[in-house]
């Protein structure tokens, strides 16, 4: 009993230095929590699985797509296939007429879908927040990820190497505060490439960022952007919400955002959540209990700010509440107890009778909730809906 009074003690006075340290430098960052969203899109996919399939076609303008002859249209087709003007969504005859030499594939859809989902279990390992908008493409907010030390711009890079490692195909990825940014960061150095937007370049990005590049954007807009003069998004800016409405209709208030950088639409998912966790791998291990938890307050809060976000996409009853602690040889162990919401007096229970299993010091502790199953029928995967890929941009 007399280990609880001490533990408490300890956790009250780190709790007031914690809060102190929020005051003076987090204040502002709590309202306004910087969002990280990698767009990861494949590289002509459809054309790639093909060429991957058959190492000939390699070097070679190809295209996937329905037979010249039957009024077919090409659905993909590669980079050498571009040069030639040749781009999806084309009449296929009049592909051969641009280029001749062209070779085409039937569409095999079962194949790209068994890659895509492959892809997308590798996107699984990095974040449960993902937007799939086609077979060959999705959003990630990595905000809260751990991977990579946080860093998104590690993770984007990570998930490139491992979907070329495992399929033998590139992705390209742009990295940024939010989606519009982060689409148009992904076409900037296709392929293979990838391209960060930082927060503090995104005014100085947008202001030159060309109109055409804008999502959304179509043939008959950029026209009447032209014979505006509206070349850049700084041009957009100038112009003034109240003009882009006249000008555009309901879609200027979504072009003044943008024209600031401004997009705040959220990453959805479509899966349900199981599980929410929060982890923290110390600098140093933690040498015994009470260090262990003198930890758990920080933890907790993190685990409030993400439990919240995550209810604001869908909702979320919990069944368990979890603690993960890893010992200094890795040795890993979590207990659970029925709950129903978070309780950080049960965590810290929770976390002495861990604690007991091991009795060494301590490198990661974790704190989290299991939730029960909506009590809707699951919803059908996006992923199963998906059926083309996405036009490529007018300059690639
Ligand atoms: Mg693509």
């Amino acid at each position: 009993m007399s280990t609880d009074i001490d533990i408490n003690k300890k956790n009250d006075s780190a709790l007031a230095d914690d809060s102190n340290a929020h005051d003076t430098s987090d204040e502002t960052n709590k309202n306004d929590i910087q969002r990280k969203v990698i767009h990861i899109d494949m590289d002509c996919f459809y054309a790639a699985v093909e060429m991957r399939e058959n190492p000939n076609l390699k070097g070679k303008p190809v295209a996937v797509g329905g037979q010249a002859n039957s009024r077919g249209v090409v659905a993909a087709c590669n980079y050498e296939a571009r040069k030639f003007g040749v781009h999806s969504a084309m009449p296929m005859s009049q592909a051969f007429q641009k280029c001749p030499q062209l070779i085409t594939t039937p569409v095999n859809m079962d194949l790209y879908k068994s890659v895509s989902k492959i892809i997308h279990s590798i996107f699984q390992e990095f974040t449960d927040d993902i937007e799939p908008l086609s077979l060959d493409e999705a959003y990630l907010d990595v905000s809260d990820s751990s991977h990579c030390n946080g860093s998104a711009t590690l993770i984007a890079q990570e998930i490139r190497q491992r979907i070329f490692a495992s399929q033998n195909i590139t992705a390209s990825a742009g990295i940024a505060p939010n989606k519009f940014l982060a689409k148009v960061a992904s076409d900037w150095n296709k392929p293979n490439g990838q391209k960060v937007i930082t927060p503090n370049e995104v005014k100085a990005f947008v202001k030159e960022l060309p109109v055409n590049a804008i999502s959304g954007v179509g043939k008959v807009t950029a026209k009447r952007m032209t014979e505006l003069g509206l070349k850049t998004c700084g041009d957009l800016e100038k112009l003034g919400l109240e003009g882009l409405l006249q000008h555009f209709g309901s879609f200027g208030d979504r072009l003044y955002n943008y024209s600031q950088g401004i997009d705040n639409r959220p990453v959805e998912t479509d899966w349900i959540r199981k599980s929410l966790s929060v982890e923290d791998t110390f600098n140093k291990d933690l040498p015994n209990l009470e260090s262990c938890l003198s930890e758990i307050d920080t933890i907790y809060q993190e685990l409030l700010i993400r439990l919240e976000r995550a209810r604001q996409k869908q909702r979320l009853s919990a069944k368990s509440l979890v603690v993960k602690l890893r010992f200094n040889d890795f040795e890993t162990t979590t207990i659970q107890m029925a709950g129903t919401a978070p309780d950080k007096e049960a965590y810290k229970r929770l976390c002495i009778d861990a604690w007991q299993r091991g009795q060494r010091p301590v490198r990661l502790i974790g704190l989290g909730l299991q939730f029960n199953p909506p009590d809707m029928p699951e919803q059908l995967s996006l992923l199963d809906e998906c059926y083309s890929e996405e036009k490529p941009p007018p300059n690639l």
